[in-house]
Formats: structure tokens, sequence, C-alpha cells
């Protein structure tokens, strides 16, 4: 089995899971430009992805998702309530606001006052230059209404009387924009539910996180165990018993606590970030290291690590004591995932 790091952080997240037979890309969180890019970098051909699973609907993580999924023609496997709130975000919102509505109001009016005034015009014996003024309006009410969008289908019906072949066509060109939150084809998965792609079985944990129904994941396949946990704001039991016996684990180390403290981010953020459904800090992330972890894997990568409120040296530090002397030539051994570039894949 192959891990391959692709972003790590809270500017954009993706992962490559990949056993002999099958490659799954987790969290699209950068431009479908970069993660292909960063595939290429990597050796991973993005041809040869099978899926992308996601683990939640934050940006960070699906920035590219539909754009990619749309181009690789590839499943995209996320729980119903993950899906929902990432169409809702992708729905730009319709209704207008109060503000737009005034404002249509006053236009509207404006548009019935020259209308009058037009029709007074025409009706007046000898003033032949009023057909000019109102000709002009008309032009100008085609205009309004085609930019609110409120007669679609009017051009068409005009053009249908000209030539009935041109309603057809009209009829196949898409008169609105595509739907932004399109894909080729969405699988739902549910937590706690173990499922399949092709020879990976794939194990979703919940996890507490401000988002709909935030998973992570262990992956498995060839007797070797896989496991990403970021993204949670602490360590539950459920996600403690589901991190046992793992070969390769991707788990978070988020913030240095006295950096977030005294760091640039606004109360509000570095209260949500503290939280029971924000982040791991450093010290979290040691203390399920040093009392709950079985010591079991071979690697450990430290991952989503803030760039305002962590240090790389001070996440290593802290985890490297967290592990003590369990850390060895052949485990335990602790990688930084980062933001900037992929991490060199990492086989088993
Ligand atoms: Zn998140
Ligand atoms: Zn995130």
């Amino acid at each position: 089995m192959r891990m391959t790091v692709l972003a790590s952080g809270s500017k954009g997240n993706s992962t490559v899971i990949a056993s002999a037979h099958t490659r799954i890309l987790v969290d699209a969180g950068l431009s479908c430009r970069e993660l292909l890019k960063r595939m290429v970098q990597s050796n991973e051909d993005p041809a040869a992805l099978d899926a992308i699973l996601i683990t939640h609907e934050h940006q960070d993580h699906v920035a590219g998702l539909a754009t990619l999924a749309r181009r690789l023609r590839i499943p995209v496997f996320l729980t119903e309530p993950t899906h929902r709130a990432w169409v809702r975000m992708m729905t730009p919102r319709t209704a207008p606001t109060y503000a737009q509505w005034l404002d249509w109001l006053a236009q509207e009016k404006a548009q019935k006052e020259k209308e009058a005034l037009a029709a007074a015009q025409a009706s007046e014996p000898g003033a032949p230059s009023a057909s000019r003024p109102s000709g002009l309006g008309a032009q100008d009410q085609t205009a309004s209404l085609s930019e609110v969008g409120s007669c679609p289908t009017e051009s068409a019906a005009a053009t249908s009387e000209e030539d009935p072949d041109a309603l057809l066509e009209l009829e196949d060109v898409p008169t609105t924009k595509p739907d932004p939150a399109f894909l080729p084809a969405v699988e739902y998965f549910y937590s706690g539910t173990r499922f399949s792609i092709g020879d990976i079985a794939i194990t979703p944990f919940t996890i507490p996180h401000d988002a709909a129904d935030p998973c992570g994941f262990v992956f498995e396949s060839e007797s070797i165990r896989m496991a990403i946990a970021t993204d949670l704001g602490y360590m539950p039991p459920n996600v403690k018993s589901a991190l046992r016996r793992i070969d390769v684990l991707l788990l978070e180390s988020n913030h240095d606590l006295e950096m977030l403290k005294d760091g640039p981010y606004p109360w509000a953020v570095k209260q949500r970030v503290l939280s029971r459904v924000g982040h791991l800090s450093n010290h979290a992330t040691a203390e399920f290291l040093a009392r709950d972890y079985d010591g079991g894997a071979a690697f450990i990568v430290l991952g989503h690590l803030s760039e305002a409120n962590n240090a790389p040296e001070l996440a290593l530090i802290s985890a490297e004591q967290a592990i003590g002397g369990r850390m060895s030539l052949l485990g335990n051994r602790i990688l930084l995932a980062q933001q900037s570039a992929p991490l060199a894949p990492i086989c088993l």
C-alpha cells in the first residue's frame, strides 16, 4: 500500500491512498490544476484514480472537487449529509436580498413611468418623433428583463415564430449556467459502516468537528492498514479505538496552544479552533500518542499544521517526546506533511 500526502494544512488537503489495484484521492482541497500538478510531481497518474473520497465539506477539503471529478469522470464517495451541505455551499443564493428587491421595485416604477410617458406622446396627433423614444424604451425593457433573468423564454419564443427549427436548437443549448454542484457519480457511505473501493476496504469513523457529518478513515489492503484522522476537536473513544493496529497514520497536529492564544486570529476563530469541534493541538496529539496510541505504526505523519499558529519543529518535538523510546528505524518514524509541496510517497 502507498500513502502520498499531496497537501496538508488549512489552505488545502489531499492524499492519495493506493493499493496494487486501486487508487483513491482522499479530499480535493486544492484547485484542480494544482492537484493534477502535485499528482504528476509525486508520480501518481491522475488518470489512474478510481474515486474521490471526502472527509467533510470544508473548503480546504473540497476546493477542487467538482472540477476534478468532472474532468477525471470518477465517482465521489461521501456521506449524504456532507453531500447536501456541499451542494448548498456550491449553489449560489437565488433569493434577492432586501436591498436588491427595493432596487428592483424602483426600476420597475421608473420603467412604468417611462412607458406611460411614451404612450401619452404616441397618442398625441402629429407627433411622429414619439415612435423613436418609444422603440428605445422597448429595447431598454428587454435588456433589463433579460438582465434580471425574469423572462428567459421570451427570445426563444420570438425566434420560434420565424424558424421552428431554431427553437429545437435553443432547447438543446442550456439557457441557464451549468449546475455548479454537478458530479459525474455520487456514492454514499455511512460512518461506522465498512465498504470497499476496488481492493481497499474502508472504515469511516465519526470525528468531532464543526461540519455536517465529518469522518476519518481506516484503509486496509493486503493486511496493511493506513488511517487519516485530521480536523477533530478532541480524541473521543471511538477515534482512539479506530486508530488501533495502524501501519501509517496521518494525524492532525494543528496548533501550538501558546501560539494560537497570542496569534493573529480573531477571538471568535480562536474559540472555534480550541473548541471540542475544532482542531487537535500539538499537546492533544502528544497526549494521545503518549497515553492511548498502541505504538504499532511504521510511520506517523503529522498533518493539518496551522501556518499561523504552529511551527513544524514544535509539532515534531512534541510528538517525538510523546513517542519517546518507542521510536526506531522500523517503527514510529515521525514525518511532517506540508502545505506547499507533496510529501514523498510512503510505501509499505
Ligand atoms: Zn474542517
Ligand atoms: Zn481542514
